[in-house]
């Protein structure tokens, strides 16, 4: 039986190791939707050597070029806002989210009102409308399976007890590039050094993020969400070779922790075959050859990003939404060169105490906090950059 698939976000990274695994098990899946953000001529290659339903552009201005590179095809083009919204609307037995940022969230929340399984891995969705988004998995009887690979540890940890029977979770870091970097030379860190991961090869922005560790901010907030164990539970370590990639720790004492190869084909396995399990071209693991798992406290001095994001969680409302809209515009401008590896923070931290909006209850309020925090992170950079 052949299962329906789509992939918001078919260009990335993730999309790039879904579709690795859905290419290896042809005869299995069904492509329905294929998104991005722009590059056409890209996706059209992957819409039609998938024989996808349709492939839609965010960004209309790139539908012309889309529509040329699939004349004589089958594929139906789209593109703008509206149609990525449409295209996750179609039915599909499950959806990958994998857009980057905030800008997924509207067509993931689409998805999961149509229920079914969605493998989330863009989670800036869920940080920022937190519970609008779990209540709506809830309400429309969605599966929200985590591609995130620490997330998926947890989950896959979670099937040896009960929630309520867990003392802790874990989150592993791997601490990034710059684990070791003195604060001096961090702020003379470069896009190019930032985006050069020891373990992951990501896109751009998550790498980023792992470099100042606000990736493992989101993730501290996205498996408050995730798993509720209560803020309290949640601890985060640092470990370097990023093999364990989490744990749960039961009342008994009983730690269950995932350990696997950093390849994110992995996990995306899990959530494709869950509940089952399916081949993956990855290594095997072999610790002899690995040799040492080593851990570490997180250093939040030089790398303050967890405990903004931890802040951020325990005040709950709409200060997650805020945290990840100035992020995302801080880490565009150092990425942009615009400002220094550790604005990327200060920038982060400053929004936060400048903007107290009200809880967001709907999905339209949380997506005001979100561009409203985008306009105050870039005025307090352009404030910076203007000596007031
Ligand atoms: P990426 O930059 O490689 O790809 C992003 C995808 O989103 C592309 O297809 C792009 O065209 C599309 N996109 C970008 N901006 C868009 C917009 N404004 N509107 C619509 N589509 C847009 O990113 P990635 O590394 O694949 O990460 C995707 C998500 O998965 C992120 O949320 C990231 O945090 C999460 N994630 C990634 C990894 C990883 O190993 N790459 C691991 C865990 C979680
Ligand atoms: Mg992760």
């Amino acid at each position: 039986m052949t299962r329906a698939i789509s992939i918001l976000g078919a260009t990335g990274s993730v999309g790039a190791s879904t579709l690795d695994l859905v290419r290896r098990n042809r005869e299995q899946w069904r492509v329905v939707a294929l998104t991005a953000n722009c590059s056409a001529g890209e996706l059209a290659a992957l819409a039609r050597e998938f024989d996808a339903e349709i492939a839609v552009v965010a960004d209309e201005s790139c539908l012309g070029d889309l529509r040329a590179a699939l004349a004589g095809s089958a594929v139906e083009a789209a593109g703008g806002r509206p149609a990525l919204c449409d295209a996750a609307a179609r039915a599909a037995d499950i959806t990958v989210a994998a857009i980057v940022g905030c800008a997924g969230l509207r067509p993931t929340m689409t998805a999961i009102r149509r229920g079914g399984a969605i493998a989330l891995a863009n989670k800036e969705a869920l940080v920022s409308a937190g519970p609008v988004m779990t209540a709506a998995v809830a309400e429309h009887g969605a599966t929200l399976l985590p591609v995130d690979s620490e997330h998926n540890a947890i989950f896959q940890c979670l099937q040896g007890g009960r929630l309520a029977d867990v003392r802790s979770i874990t989150l592993t870091a791997s601490g990034g590039p710059f684990r070791t970097w003195s604060a001096e030379r961090l702020a003379r860190a470069t896009p190019a050094e930032a985006v050069a991961h020891p373990n992951w090869d990501m896109g751009a922005k998550i790498s980023v993020d792992s470099a100042t560790m606000m990736n493992k901010g989101l993730e501290f907030i996205e498996a408050h969400h995730l798993f509720p164990v209560g803020l309290e539970a949640l601890r985060i370590v640092v470990h370097p070779q990023s093999v364990v990639h989490s744990m749960v720790e039961y009342r008994d004492g009983s730690t269950l922790a995932q350990l696997g190869p950093s390849d994110m084909r992995v996990p995306i396995a899990s959530c494709l075959a869950w509940p089952e399990r399916m081949d993956t071209p990855c290594d095997p693991l072999d610790l002899a050859v690995i040799g040492a798992l080593t851990f570490e406290r997180p250093d939040e001095g030089r790398f303050p990003a967890t405990r903004l994001a931890r802040e951020a969680a325990h005040a709950g409302g709409a200060a997650a939404a805020v945290l990840n809209a100035a992020n995302e515009t801080a880490v565009e401008a150092f990425l942009a060169g615009q400002i220094a590896f550790t604005r990327i923070a200060l920038v982060v931290e400053q929004t936060l105490e400048r903007l107290d909006p009200p809880p967001p209850a709907t999905l339209d309020d949380v997506l005001a906090v979100d561009a409203e925090a985008r306009r105050r992170a870039r005025e307090i950079m352009e404030n910076a950059a203007s000596g007031r």
